[in-house]
Protein backbone atom coordinates (compact mmCIF):
# COMPACT_ATOMS: atom_id res chain seq x y z
CA UNK A 1 0.00 0.00 0.00
CA UNK A 2 2.57 2.91 1.17
CA UNK A 3 5.37 1.88 -2.30
CA UNK A 4 3.28 -0.29 -4.55
CA UNK A 5 -0.08 2.14 -4.58
CA UNK A 6 0.22 5.30 -6.83
CA UNK A 7 0.65 8.42 -4.61
CA UNK A 8 -2.40 10.27 -6.23
CA UNK A 9 -4.49 6.63 -5.57
CA UNK A 10 -5.76 7.73 -1.84
CA UNK A 11 -8.98 5.92 -2.18
CA UNK A 12 -7.06 2.63 -2.93
CA UNK A 13 -4.88 3.50 -0.10
CA UNK A 14 -7.26 3.77 2.71
CA UNK A 15 -7.92 0.48 2.30
CA UNK A 16 -5.15 0.19 4.67
CA UNK A 17 -7.37 1.55 7.33
CA UNK A 18 -8.83 -1.99 7.21
CA UNK A 19 -5.30 -4.34 7.06
CA UNK A 20 -4.43 -2.10 10.22
CA UNK A 21 -7.10 -3.34 12.64
CA UNK A 22 -5.53 -7.06 12.98
CA UNK A 23 -2.49 -5.39 14.19
CA UNK A 24 -4.31 -3.20 16.66
CA UNK A 25 -6.78 -5.19 18.16
CA UNK A 26 -5.42 -8.64 17.68
CA UNK A 27 -3.08 -9.76 20.72
CA UNK A 28 -2.05 -12.59 18.53
CA UNK A 29 -0.69 -10.70 15.63
CA UNK A 30 2.93 -8.93 15.81
CA UNK A 31 4.50 -6.95 13.89
CA UNK A 32 8.27 -6.74 13.47
CA UNK A 33 10.05 -4.54 11.15
CA UNK A 34 12.89 -3.38 9.91
CA UNK A 35 14.88 -6.95 9.46
CA UNK A 36 16.28 -8.12 6.47
CA UNK A 37 15.31 -11.21 4.92
CA UNK A 38 18.66 -12.80 4.28
CA UNK A 39 20.90 -10.68 5.97
CA UNK A 40 19.44 -10.13 9.43
CA UNK A 41 17.30 -13.24 9.37
CA UNK A 42 17.50 -16.65 7.25
CA UNK A 43 15.03 -19.36 6.03
CA UNK A 44 16.51 -21.23 8.57
CA UNK A 45 15.78 -19.23 11.41
CA UNK A 46 12.42 -18.75 10.63
CA UNK A 47 11.70 -22.61 10.50
CA UNK A 48 12.84 -23.00 13.24
CA UNK A 49 10.96 -20.13 15.43
CA UNK A 50 7.60 -20.57 13.82
CA UNK A 51 5.33 -23.49 12.55
CA UNK A 52 4.87 -22.00 9.58
CA UNK A 53 6.47 -18.99 7.11
CA UNK A 54 4.67 -17.22 4.20
CA UNK A 55 6.79 -15.54 1.76
CA UNK A 56 4.79 -12.45 0.52
CA UNK A 57 8.24 -10.54 -0.87
CA UNK A 58 6.22 -9.72 -4.00
CA UNK A 59 8.87 -8.76 -7.48
CA UNK A 60 11.28 -6.39 -6.43
CA UNK A 61 13.04 -6.41 -9.77
CA UNK A 62 12.29 -5.78 -13.44
CA UNK A 63 12.02 -6.87 -16.98
CA UNK A 64 14.26 -4.76 -19.39
CA UNK A 65 14.00 -3.70 -23.23
CA UNK A 66 16.86 -5.82 -24.25
CA UNK A 67 17.70 -2.81 -26.74
CA UNK A 68 21.07 -0.60 -27.60
CA UNK A 69 21.05 2.33 -25.36
CA UNK A 70 19.03 1.34 -22.32
CA UNK A 71 22.11 1.98 -19.77
CA UNK A 72 22.33 5.75 -21.27
CA UNK A 73 21.64 8.52 -18.24
CA UNK A 74 17.98 9.48 -18.52
CA UNK A 75 16.56 5.78 -19.60
CA UNK A 76 15.17 4.57 -15.94
CA UNK A 77 13.35 1.68 -15.25
CA UNK A 78 9.75 1.91 -13.73
CA UNK A 79 10.70 0.54 -10.24
CA UNK A 80 13.17 2.92 -9.80
CA UNK A 81 11.08 5.94 -10.57
CA UNK A 82 7.78 4.43 -8.85
CA UNK A 83 10.54 3.91 -5.73
CA UNK A 84 11.37 7.63 -5.93
CA UNK A 85 7.82 9.41 -6.03
CA UNK A 86 6.28 7.05 -3.68
CA UNK A 87 9.71 7.77 -0.59
CA UNK A 88 10.51 4.40 -0.61
CA UNK A 89 13.90 4.17 1.66
CA UNK A 90 15.94 2.45 -1.34
CA UNK A 91 15.73 5.41 -3.26
CA UNK A 92 16.00 8.08 -0.83
CA UNK A 93 19.56 9.11 -2.14
CA UNK A 94 18.19 9.07 -5.70
CA UNK A 95 16.38 12.23 -7.38
CA UNK A 96 14.94 12.86 -10.42
CA UNK A 97 15.29 16.07 -12.15
CA UNK A 98 12.25 16.08 -14.44
CA UNK A 99 14.29 18.80 -16.99
CA UNK A 100 13.21 16.97 -20.57
CA UNK A 101 9.75 18.55 -22.24
CA UNK A 102 9.10 15.06 -23.82
CA UNK A 103 9.62 11.85 -21.97
CA UNK A 104 8.50 8.04 -23.14
CA UNK A 105 6.77 5.75 -21.08
CA UNK A 106 7.19 2.44 -22.49
CA UNK A 107 4.37 -0.57 -21.79
CA UNK A 108 0.62 -0.62 -21.80
CA UNK A 109 -0.15 -1.40 -18.09
CA UNK A 110 -1.36 0.23 -15.26
CA UNK A 111 2.26 0.82 -13.96
CA UNK A 112 2.72 2.90 -17.49
CA UNK A 113 -0.82 4.62 -17.06
CA UNK A 114 0.14 5.56 -13.20
CA UNK A 115 3.77 6.81 -14.18
CA UNK A 116 2.15 8.96 -16.78
CA UNK A 117 -0.33 10.30 -14.94
CA UNK A 118 2.35 11.50 -12.12
CA UNK A 119 4.36 13.13 -14.93
CA UNK A 120 1.87 15.15 -16.62
CA UNK A 121 -0.11 16.29 -12.98
CA UNK A 122 0.12 19.74 -12.39
CA UNK A 123 1.73 20.49 -9.43
CA UNK A 124 -1.25 21.70 -7.50
CA UNK A 125 -2.49 17.97 -7.71
CA UNK A 126 0.73 16.37 -6.84
CA UNK A 127 0.56 18.78 -3.76
CA UNK A 128 -2.11 16.53 -2.48
CA UNK A 129 -0.79 13.66 -2.55
CA UNK A 130 1.42 11.96 -0.08
CA UNK A 131 4.86 12.59 -2.14
CA UNK A 132 8.00 13.68 -0.22
CA UNK A 133 8.56 16.90 0.39
CA UNK A 134 11.78 16.52 -2.41
CA UNK A 135 9.68 14.99 -4.79
CA UNK A 136 7.09 17.23 -4.50
CA UNK A 137 9.86 20.07 -5.43
CA UNK A 138 10.66 18.07 -8.48
CA UNK A 139 7.03 18.06 -9.80
CA UNK A 140 6.89 21.89 -9.25
CA UNK A 141 10.41 22.07 -10.85
CA UNK A 142 9.28 20.16 -13.66
CA UNK A 143 9.65 20.89 -17.18
CA UNK A 144 7.40 17.60 -19.01
CA UNK A 145 4.73 18.85 -21.50
CA UNK A 146 4.63 15.49 -23.44
CA UNK A 147 4.37 11.91 -22.30
CA UNK A 148 4.41 9.12 -24.93
CA UNK A 149 2.83 6.41 -24.36
CA UNK A 150 4.39 3.35 -26.27
CA UNK A 151 3.14 0.01 -26.71
CA UNK A 152 4.03 -2.60 -29.33
CA UNK A 153 0.66 -4.06 -29.32
CA UNK A 154 -2.74 -3.11 -30.29
CA UNK A 155 -5.09 -1.01 -27.53
CA UNK A 156 -7.10 -4.51 -27.53
CA UNK A 157 -3.95 -6.22 -26.12
CA UNK A 158 -3.03 -3.72 -23.80
CA UNK A 159 -2.63 -4.29 -20.11
CA UNK A 160 -4.43 -1.22 -18.51
CA UNK A 161 -7.64 -1.62 -17.02
CA UNK A 162 -10.61 0.77 -17.72
CA UNK A 163 -10.61 2.53 -13.89
CA UNK A 164 -7.06 3.14 -14.89
CA UNK A 165 -7.05 4.65 -18.05
CA UNK A 166 -10.46 7.13 -17.58
CA UNK A 167 -7.70 8.45 -14.86
CA UNK A 168 -6.24 10.14 -17.78
CA UNK A 169 -9.22 11.77 -18.56
CA UNK A 170 -9.71 13.10 -15.15
CA UNK A 171 -6.41 14.95 -14.94
CA UNK A 172 -6.75 18.60 -14.84
CA UNK A 173 -4.73 20.39 -17.53
CA UNK A 174 -4.19 17.57 -20.24
CA UNK A 175 -5.23 16.34 -22.91
CA UNK A 176 -5.08 12.91 -24.26
CA UNK A 177 -3.78 12.38 -27.77
CA UNK A 178 -4.88 9.39 -29.56
CA UNK A 179 -4.08 8.53 -33.40
CA UNK A 180 -7.61 7.47 -35.60
CA UNK A 181 -5.74 4.59 -36.90
CA UNK A 182 -5.37 3.27 -33.83
CA UNK A 183 -8.70 2.75 -33.00
CA UNK A 184 -9.31 0.81 -36.10
CA UNK A 185 -10.03 -2.87 -35.05
CA UNK A 186 -9.27 -6.16 -37.28
CA UNK A 187 -12.14 -8.26 -37.34
CA UNK A 188 -10.15 -10.61 -35.26
CA UNK A 189 -9.78 -7.85 -32.51
CA UNK A 190 -13.31 -7.34 -33.07
CA UNK A 191 -14.19 -10.89 -32.11
CA UNK A 192 -11.98 -10.96 -28.74
CA UNK A 193 -13.79 -7.57 -27.67
CA UNK A 194 -17.32 -9.67 -28.00
CA UNK A 195 -18.53 -9.07 -24.63
CA UNK A 196 -15.58 -8.30 -22.31
CA UNK A 197 -16.53 -5.53 -21.14
CA UNK A 198 -13.23 -4.56 -19.73
CA UNK A 199 -12.01 -4.41 -23.03
CA UNK A 200 -15.12 -3.04 -24.90
CA UNK A 201 -14.86 -0.06 -22.44
CA UNK A 202 -11.03 0.47 -23.05
CA UNK A 203 -12.14 0.56 -26.47
CA UNK A 204 -15.20 3.04 -26.39
CA UNK A 205 -13.02 5.03 -24.11
CA UNK A 206 -10.16 6.03 -27.05
CA UNK A 207 -12.68 5.49 -29.49
CA UNK A 208 -14.20 9.11 -28.20
CA UNK A 209 -10.61 10.40 -27.11
CA UNK A 210 -10.09 9.53 -31.05
CA UNK A 211 -12.64 11.78 -32.49
CA UNK A 212 -12.72 15.00 -30.42
CA UNK A 213 -10.68 18.27 -30.44
CA UNK A 214 -7.89 18.68 -28.41
CA UNK A 215 -8.88 21.05 -25.40
CA UNK A 216 -5.49 22.99 -25.87
CA UNK A 217 -4.54 21.94 -22.56
CA UNK A 218 -0.54 22.73 -21.41
CA UNK A 219 0.46 19.07 -21.37
CA UNK A 220 -0.55 15.91 -23.16
CA UNK A 221 -0.31 12.14 -23.04
CA UNK A 222 0.47 10.48 -26.62
CA UNK A 223 -1.03 7.34 -27.07
CA UNK A 224 1.13 5.45 -29.52
CA UNK A 225 0.30 1.68 -30.26
CA UNK A 226 1.88 -0.46 -32.23
CA UNK A 227 5.50 0.35 -32.06
CA UNK A 228 8.24 -1.22 -30.66
CA UNK A 229 11.78 1.11 -29.49
CA UNK A 230 14.23 -0.32 -31.53
CA UNK A 231 17.38 1.53 -29.98
CA UNK A 232 17.59 4.54 -27.31
CA UNK A 233 19.65 7.24 -29.06
CA UNK A 234 21.72 9.30 -27.32
CA UNK A 235 25.48 10.90 -27.27
CA UNK A 236 26.20 10.82 -23.36
CA UNK A 237 22.40 10.99 -22.22
CA UNK A 238 18.94 10.17 -23.88
CA UNK A 239 17.99 12.30 -26.96
CA UNK A 240 15.47 10.25 -28.32
CA UNK A 241 14.26 6.46 -29.35
CA UNK A 242 13.45 4.69 -32.89
CA UNK A 243 10.87 3.04 -32.97
CA UNK A 244 9.62 0.32 -35.42
CA UNK A 245 6.43 0.13 -36.68
CA UNK A 246 4.34 -3.29 -36.18
CA UNK A 247 1.54 -4.52 -37.20
CA UNK A 248 -0.86 -6.87 -35.80
CA UNK A 249 -1.01 -10.75 -36.72
CA UNK A 250 -4.38 -12.54 -35.96
CA UNK A 251 -3.44 -14.32 -32.72
CA UNK A 252 -2.89 -10.84 -31.47
CA UNK A 253 1.37 -11.05 -31.22
CA UNK A 254 3.02 -8.26 -33.67
CA UNK A 255 5.55 -8.79 -36.51
CA UNK A 256 8.08 -5.77 -36.94
CA UNK A 257 7.04 -3.85 -40.52
CA UNK A 258 10.88 -2.47 -40.85
CA UNK A 259 9.61 1.23 -41.05
CA UNK A 260 11.12 3.15 -38.62
CA UNK A 261 10.06 6.38 -37.13
CA UNK A 262 12.72 8.43 -34.93
CA UNK A 263 10.84 10.25 -31.68
CA UNK A 264 12.74 12.84 -29.87
CA UNK A 265 12.78 12.36 -26.04
CA UNK A 266 14.60 13.84 -23.22
CA UNK A 267 13.62 10.95 -20.62
CA UNK A 268 12.71 7.02 -21.00
CA UNK A 269 10.87 5.25 -18.41
CA UNK A 270 10.48 1.63 -19.05
CA UNK A 271 7.32 -0.08 -17.77
CA UNK A 272 7.52 -3.24 -19.30
CA UNK A 273 6.40 -5.80 -16.36
CA UNK A 274 8.04 -6.53 -12.61
CA UNK A 275 9.93 -9.41 -11.90
CA UNK A 276 10.26 -11.53 -8.61
CA UNK A 277 13.49 -12.20 -7.25
CA UNK A 278 15.21 -15.16 -5.48
CA UNK A 279 15.26 -15.26 -1.73
CA UNK A 280 18.23 -16.75 -0.35
CA UNK A 281 17.81 -20.52 0.67
CA UNK A 282 14.31 -20.39 -0.98
CA UNK A 283 13.48 -22.96 -3.81
CA UNK A 284 13.25 -20.29 -7.53
CA UNK A 285 11.55 -21.06 -10.43
CA UNK A 286 14.31 -18.97 -12.92
CA UNK A 287 11.62 -20.26 -15.72
CA UNK A 288 8.58 -18.44 -13.89
CA UNK A 289 10.32 -16.05 -11.98
CA UNK A 290 8.34 -16.94 -8.81
CA UNK A 291 8.68 -19.34 -5.95
CA UNK A 292 7.08 -22.80 -7.37
CA UNK A 293 4.36 -23.82 -5.24
CA UNK A 294 1.20 -25.91 -5.04
CA UNK A 295 -1.73 -23.96 -4.43
CA UNK A 296 0.52 -21.68 -2.14
CA UNK A 297 2.42 -24.38 -0.84
CA UNK A 298 6.01 -24.14 -1.71
CA UNK A 299 7.77 -26.63 -3.36
CA UNK A 300 11.12 -27.98 -2.81
CA UNK A 301 13.77 -28.20 -5.35
CA UNK A 302 12.75 -31.73 -6.40
CA UNK A 303 8.99 -30.63 -6.70
CA UNK A 304 8.34 -31.87 -3.62
CA UNK A 305 6.18 -29.89 -0.54
CA UNK A 306 8.75 -28.00 1.46
CA UNK A 307 6.85 -28.34 4.96
CA UNK A 308 5.91 -25.21 6.50
CA UNK A 309 7.05 -22.92 3.70
CA UNK A 310 3.81 -21.20 1.85
CA UNK A 311 3.63 -18.23 -0.79
CA UNK A 312 1.28 -15.53 -1.81
CA UNK A 313 1.13 -12.62 -3.82
CA UNK A 314 3.25 -11.76 -6.59
CA UNK A 315 6.49 -13.53 -5.54
CA UNK A 316 3.69 -16.96 -6.21
CA UNK A 317 1.88 -15.86 -9.29
CA UNK A 318 3.87 -13.40 -10.92
CA UNK A 319 3.59 -9.53 -11.15
CA UNK A 320 0.24 -9.75 -12.15
CA UNK A 321 -3.34 -8.61 -10.72
CA UNK A 322 -4.85 -6.16 -8.25
CA UNK A 323 -5.48 -5.56 -4.83
CA UNK A 324 -8.16 -7.97 -4.86
CA UNK A 325 -6.56 -10.68 -6.80
CA UNK A 326 -3.96 -10.55 -3.65
CA UNK A 327 -6.93 -11.25 -1.53
CA UNK A 328 -8.31 -14.45 -2.91
CA UNK A 329 -4.69 -15.41 -3.65
CA UNK A 330 -3.67 -15.48 0.19
CA UNK A 331 -7.31 -17.04 0.94
CA UNK A 332 -5.96 -19.81 -0.93
CA UNK A 333 -2.55 -20.13 0.92
CA UNK A 334 -3.91 -19.45 4.50
CA UNK A 335 -6.80 -22.29 3.78
CA UNK A 336 -3.96 -24.57 3.23
CA UNK A 337 -1.85 -23.35 5.90
CA UNK A 338 -4.48 -23.70 8.53
CA UNK A 339 -5.41 -27.32 6.60
CA UNK A 340 -2.01 -28.13 7.39
CA UNK A 341 -1.78 -27.12 11.09
CA UNK A 342 -4.67 -28.59 11.98
CA UNK A 343 -3.13 -32.26 10.95
CA UNK A 344 -0.04 -31.43 12.67
CA UNK A 345 0.02 -33.77 16.29
CA UNK A 346 2.12 -31.46 18.17
CA UNK A 347 3.74 -28.10 18.07
CA UNK A 348 7.44 -27.65 19.36
CA UNK A 349 6.16 -25.35 22.17
CA UNK A 350 8.10 -22.38 20.86
CA UNK A 351 8.56 -19.66 22.92
CA UNK A 352 7.52 -16.40 21.00
CA UNK A 353 10.23 -14.01 22.54
CA UNK A 354 12.93 -16.49 21.51
CA UNK A 355 12.76 -14.46 17.92
CA UNK A 356 13.29 -11.42 19.49
CA UNK A 357 16.30 -12.91 21.51
CA UNK A 358 17.83 -13.63 18.43
CA UNK A 359 17.45 -10.25 17.00
CA UNK A 360 18.36 -8.62 19.84
CA UNK A 361 21.86 -11.06 19.82
CA UNK A 362 22.62 -10.05 16.10
CA UNK A 363 22.44 -6.45 16.71
CA UNK A 364 19.25 -6.02 14.36
CA UNK A 365 17.75 -2.52 15.03
CA UNK A 366 14.45 -4.09 15.13
CA UNK A 367 10.74 -1.94 15.67
CA UNK A 368 7.34 -2.95 16.44
CA UNK A 369 3.92 -1.93 15.90
CA UNK A 370 3.97 1.14 18.50
CA UNK A 371 7.18 2.47 16.44
CA UNK A 372 5.13 2.41 13.42
CA UNK A 373 2.01 4.21 14.67
CA UNK A 374 4.22 6.65 16.00
CA UNK A 375 6.10 7.13 12.52
CA UNK A 376 2.65 7.21 11.06
CA UNK A 377 0.89 9.82 13.40
CA UNK A 378 4.27 11.82 12.54
CA UNK A 379 3.63 11.70 9.08
CA UNK A 380 -0.16 12.71 9.12
CA UNK A 381 1.17 15.39 11.71
CA UNK A 382 3.24 17.04 8.72
CA UNK A 383 0.91 16.26 6.33
CA UNK A 384 -2.01 18.05 8.01
CA UNK A 385 0.12 21.49 8.63
CA UNK A 386 0.47 21.06 4.70
CA UNK A 387 -3.48 20.18 3.99
CA UNK A 388 -2.07 16.70 2.64
CA UNK A 389 -3.09 13.27 3.40
CA UNK A 390 0.43 12.66 5.07
CA UNK A 391 4.27 13.70 3.74
CA UNK A 392 6.07 10.49 3.93
CA UNK A 393 9.25 10.42 5.24
CA UNK A 394 11.81 9.04 2.55
CA UNK A 395 14.52 8.13 4.23
CA UNK A 396 15.48 4.94 6.75
CA UNK A 397 17.19 6.47 9.27
CA UNK A 398 14.73 8.96 9.91
CA UNK A 399 12.31 7.30 10.07
CA UNK A 400 13.95 5.25 12.97
CA UNK A 401 14.38 8.08 14.87
CA UNK A 402 10.87 9.43 14.75
CA UNK A 403 9.20 6.41 15.24
CA UNK A 404 11.42 6.07 18.50
CA UNK A 405 11.01 9.79 19.60
CA UNK A 406 8.66 9.77 23.11
CA UNK A 407 6.87 13.20 21.82
CA UNK A 408 5.26 11.93 18.94
CA UNK A 409 1.54 12.20 19.39
CA UNK A 410 -0.66 9.46 20.34
CA UNK A 411 -2.52 6.88 17.67
CA UNK A 412 -4.91 9.23 15.51
CA UNK A 413 -7.31 7.51 13.03
CA UNK A 414 -5.53 7.26 10.06
CA UNK A 415 -6.46 8.68 6.49
CA UNK A 416 -3.29 6.52 4.62
P1 LIG B 1 1.79 -5.56 -17.03
O1 LIG B 1 0.37 -5.33 -16.76
O2 LIG B 1 2.25 -6.96 -17.23
O3 LIG B 1 2.19 -4.68 -18.33
C1 LIG B 1 3.46 -4.76 -18.90
C2 LIG B 1 3.43 -4.08 -20.25
O4 LIG B 1 4.76 -4.07 -20.77
C3 LIG B 1 2.57 -4.80 -21.30
O5 LIG B 1 1.87 -3.84 -22.04
C4 LIG B 1 3.60 -5.53 -22.15
O6 LIG B 1 3.19 -5.73 -23.47
C5 LIG B 1 4.73 -4.54 -22.13
N1 LIG B 1 6.02 -5.14 -22.47
C6 LIG B 1 6.61 -6.24 -21.91
N2 LIG B 1 7.81 -6.45 -22.48
C7 LIG B 1 7.96 -5.49 -23.43
C8 LIG B 1 9.00 -5.18 -24.33
N3 LIG B 1 10.12 -5.90 -24.40
N4 LIG B 1 8.84 -4.11 -25.16
C9 LIG B 1 7.72 -3.36 -25.11
N5 LIG B 1 6.70 -3.60 -24.24
C10 LIG B 1 6.83 -4.65 -23.42
O7 LIG B 1 2.73 -5.00 -15.86
P2 LIG B 1 2.67 -3.67 -14.96
O8 LIG B 1 2.12 -2.51 -15.69
O9 LIG B 1 4.05 -3.58 -14.39
O10 LIG B 1 1.65 -4.04 -13.81
C11 LIG B 1 1.86 -5.15 -12.94
C12 LIG B 1 0.55 -5.53 -12.26
O11 LIG B 1 0.21 -4.54 -11.29
C13 LIG B 1 -0.61 -5.60 -13.23
O12 LIG B 1 -1.41 -6.70 -12.94
C14 LIG B 1 -1.35 -4.30 -12.99
O13 LIG B 1 -2.73 -4.37 -13.30
C15 LIG B 1 -1.12 -4.12 -11.50
N6 LIG B 1 -1.29 -2.69 -11.13
C16 LIG B 1 -2.53 -2.29 -10.80
C17 LIG B 1 -2.77 -0.97 -10.50
C18 LIG B 1 -4.15 -0.55 -10.10
O14 LIG B 1 -5.04 -1.37 -10.06
N7 LIG B 1 -4.38 0.71 -9.81
C19 LIG B 1 -1.74 -0.03 -10.59
C20 LIG B 1 -0.48 -0.48 -10.97
C21 LIG B 1 -0.26 -1.82 -11.24
P3 LIG B 1 2.70 -7.17 -24.00
O15 LIG B 1 1.31 -7.31 -23.52
O16 LIG B 1 2.82 -7.04 -25.47
O17 LIG B 1 3.63 -8.19 -23.40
Amino acid sequence: MRYGVAPDNQKMKSVTRVLRTAFDHDEHVRFIGNVRFGIDIGRADLLEHYDAVVYATGAEGERRLGIPGEDLPGCYGAKEFVDWYNGHPDAADRNFALHARQVGVVGAGNVALDVARMLVRSPAEIASTVVPDRVLDAFRQSLVTDVHLIARRGLVQAKFTPEELRGLNDLDDVDVVVRPEDVLLTDEDESRVGSNRQLRTNVEMLRKWAQRPLRGKPRRIHMRFLHRPVRIVGESCVEGVLLERNELLADGRVRGTGKLEPLELGMIVRSVGYQALRLSGVSFDETRSSIPHRQGRVLDEHGDLAKGEYVTGWAKRGPSGTIGTNKSDSAETVCNLLADLATRVSYNGRDPEQILTLLDNRGVDYTNWANWRRLDDHEIELGRAQGRPRVKIPVLQSMLELSRRSDTPGCADHAD
